[in-house]
């Protein structure tokens, strides 16, 4: 099995040449061995020192002490010039390699290649393993049992809080946050096909989320992304979550705002998740999943550097709305997944022939709406003491303010009713009967936080009670719930 894998890698070699000198881990080990943390460390100093390419930060540790490095790259210097800003992250789940794999040649491409018309007006970070103690072990979650991409709102992870703490200090205007598939499950093959596209690409679908910026990502970005893939004959397609079909209904990927998308295009930029097909078994075509990794993200910043002034337009206009959010406008605080009544028909492959069959879905629930909402408040009022929270409202970026009380100034506390538990995506969530009252406060025992920032969204999704979203849902959060005759979440009207 090995001397096969070994073949294939040397006609791999041939196929895609490259200096020996510049080989990435994965081709120094023939494609038979994956880059551990180690392997990318030494690689990323040594490309480092021949290109001069690019910066290197490896002060972030994990849990078990493994580096995180961070690669910034920026194309010519032109300082007049106003740069599109990316932020590409890889293996956030520890099981799935090829991101990583394909984000070091990506590195290797671009900090060979400054020179490029397209990278001029670019500005590019990249982390492309985000969770190597997850890598160590094989795992989906990192070293501490923790599901990496569900973490992007609580952020009790070194590692999420790295991508969070880069957003804050870059502000990107894209994000692309690369994953694997696993198109193998039980249910697909006992259907009698499997979803075989190369690549999948999610966009943002929570509906408080700028529509502009939705649709931008869906209707153009994506197809420009798919027609650059199609020249290299890269499938891509929406990211389908769920199925077969007749079995579980097919819908896209969560609306959630814990994930490395929506988690981070709820602060208004474009973000979206990569998808690529994973193998039977990690090394199981490893060079084909590479490559189409690399090949997609190259196609993702060639198309953001066409589009950058569109792009960056939305985004600033997106975040220029999300600063000036008005109090008495609503937030959504739950959501669900609807079909539009069109069936949806993909290209699937057989299991009993290996040919392309074409299966039709008439469970397809494409659209994301909003069911219940909150009147957005001017800020909200946190006790001093509480620094849980205190701490969790820095990390999403925001400044705590002393509370002066000011004539009229009208302040809410909720009381907890009860609880419904209903179904989201397919799971359980805690649905809060709530009852607001007027309540007078200690005024300097509290801080006070404006929703005057790009933050505003988010903020509100996690602190109010009855959000299906929110904070509340954690366990690290349970102690809110400790007196439902306080909540101790304060409203200022
Ligand atoms: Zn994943």
């Amino acid at each position: 099995m090995i001397r096969v894998l070994v073949i294939m890698a040397i006609c791999i070699g041939i196929l895609f040449p490259v200096s020996l000198e510049a080989q990435t881990p994965l081709e120094k080990h023939s494609y038979v061995q994956l880059s551990s943390n180690a392997d990318l460390l030494g690689y990323l100093v040594q490309l480092q020192d021949e290109t001069k390419g690019f910066s290197l930060d490896t002060s972030v540790y994990t849990f078990s002490g493994h580096s995180i490095p961070v690669v910034h790259i920026t194309g010519k210097i032109n300082p007049q010039e106003k740069k599109l800003k990316i932020l590409l992250f890889g293996q956030q789940h520890g099981d799935e390699p090829s991101g990583k794999e394909g984000l070091i040649m990506l590195i290797r491409t671009l900090a060979k290649n400054k020179q490029i018309d397209w990278l001029s007006n670019l500005d590019i970070t990249i982390v492309p393993m985000v969770n190597p103690d997850g890598a160590d072990l094989s795992t989906r979650k990192n070293g501490r049992g923790v599901d990496l991409n569900r973490n992007h709102l609580i952020l009790s992870e070194i590692e999420s809080r790295l991508i969070h703490k880069l957003y804050w200090q870059i502000l990107p205007h894209l994000t692309v946050d690369f994953h694997e598939y696993f198109p193998y499950t039980g249910s697909w093959i006992k259907y009698g096909a499997t979803k075989n596209f190369d690549e999948q690409m999610g966009c943002l679908t929570n509906c408080n989320i700028s529509p502009a910026l939705r649709t931008y990502e869906r209707t153009q970005f994506l197809p420009l992304v798919a027609e650059e893939l199609k020249h290299n004959n890269i499938s891509i397609h929406e990211y389908l979550v769920g199925g077969p079909p007749g079995v579980e209904r097919i819908r896209y990927s969560t609306a959630d705002i814990n994930d490395g998308r929506q988690g981070l295009g709820i602060f208004g930029s474009l973000s979206l998740i990569i998808e690529g097909k994973n193998g039977k078994t990690l090394l199981d075509d490893i060079a084909g999943r590479t490559e189409k990794q690399y090949k997609t993200g190259l196609a993702i910043i060639k198309i953001a550097s066409e589009n950058a002034s569109r792009i960056m337009q939305l985004v600033e206009s997106t975040r220029m709305q999300l600063a000036s959010k008005k109090s008495n406008s609503y937030v959504y605080t739950s959501f669900e997944h609807f079909t539009d009544s069109h069936y949806l028909q993909f290209t699937a492959r057989s299991v009993a022939t290996n040919k392309d069959t074409l299966i039709t879905v008439k469970d397809f629930n494409p659209i994301v709406k909003g069911l219940d909402s909150v009147k957005a408040p001017r800020g909200y009022l946190i006790r001093k003491s509480d620094s849980t929270l205190v701490h969790w409202l820095g990390k999403i970026g925001l400044i705590p303010l002393n509370y002066i009380p000011a004539d009229g100034d009208m302040i809410s506390e909720y009381r907890l009713l009860g609880k419904q538990v209903c179904v989201k995506e397919e799971t359980n969530w805690d649905k809060y009967q709530v009852e607001k009252h007027p309540v007078t406060i200690v005024a300097k025992d509290y801080y006070y936080y404006n929703l005057e920032n790009i933050s505003s969204i988010a903020c509100i999704m996690a602190l109010e009670p009855v959000s299906m979203y929110g904070l509340v849902q954690y366990k690290d959060f349970n102690y809110l719930l400790v007196d439902p005759f306080h909540f101790p979440i304060l409203r200022l009207e």
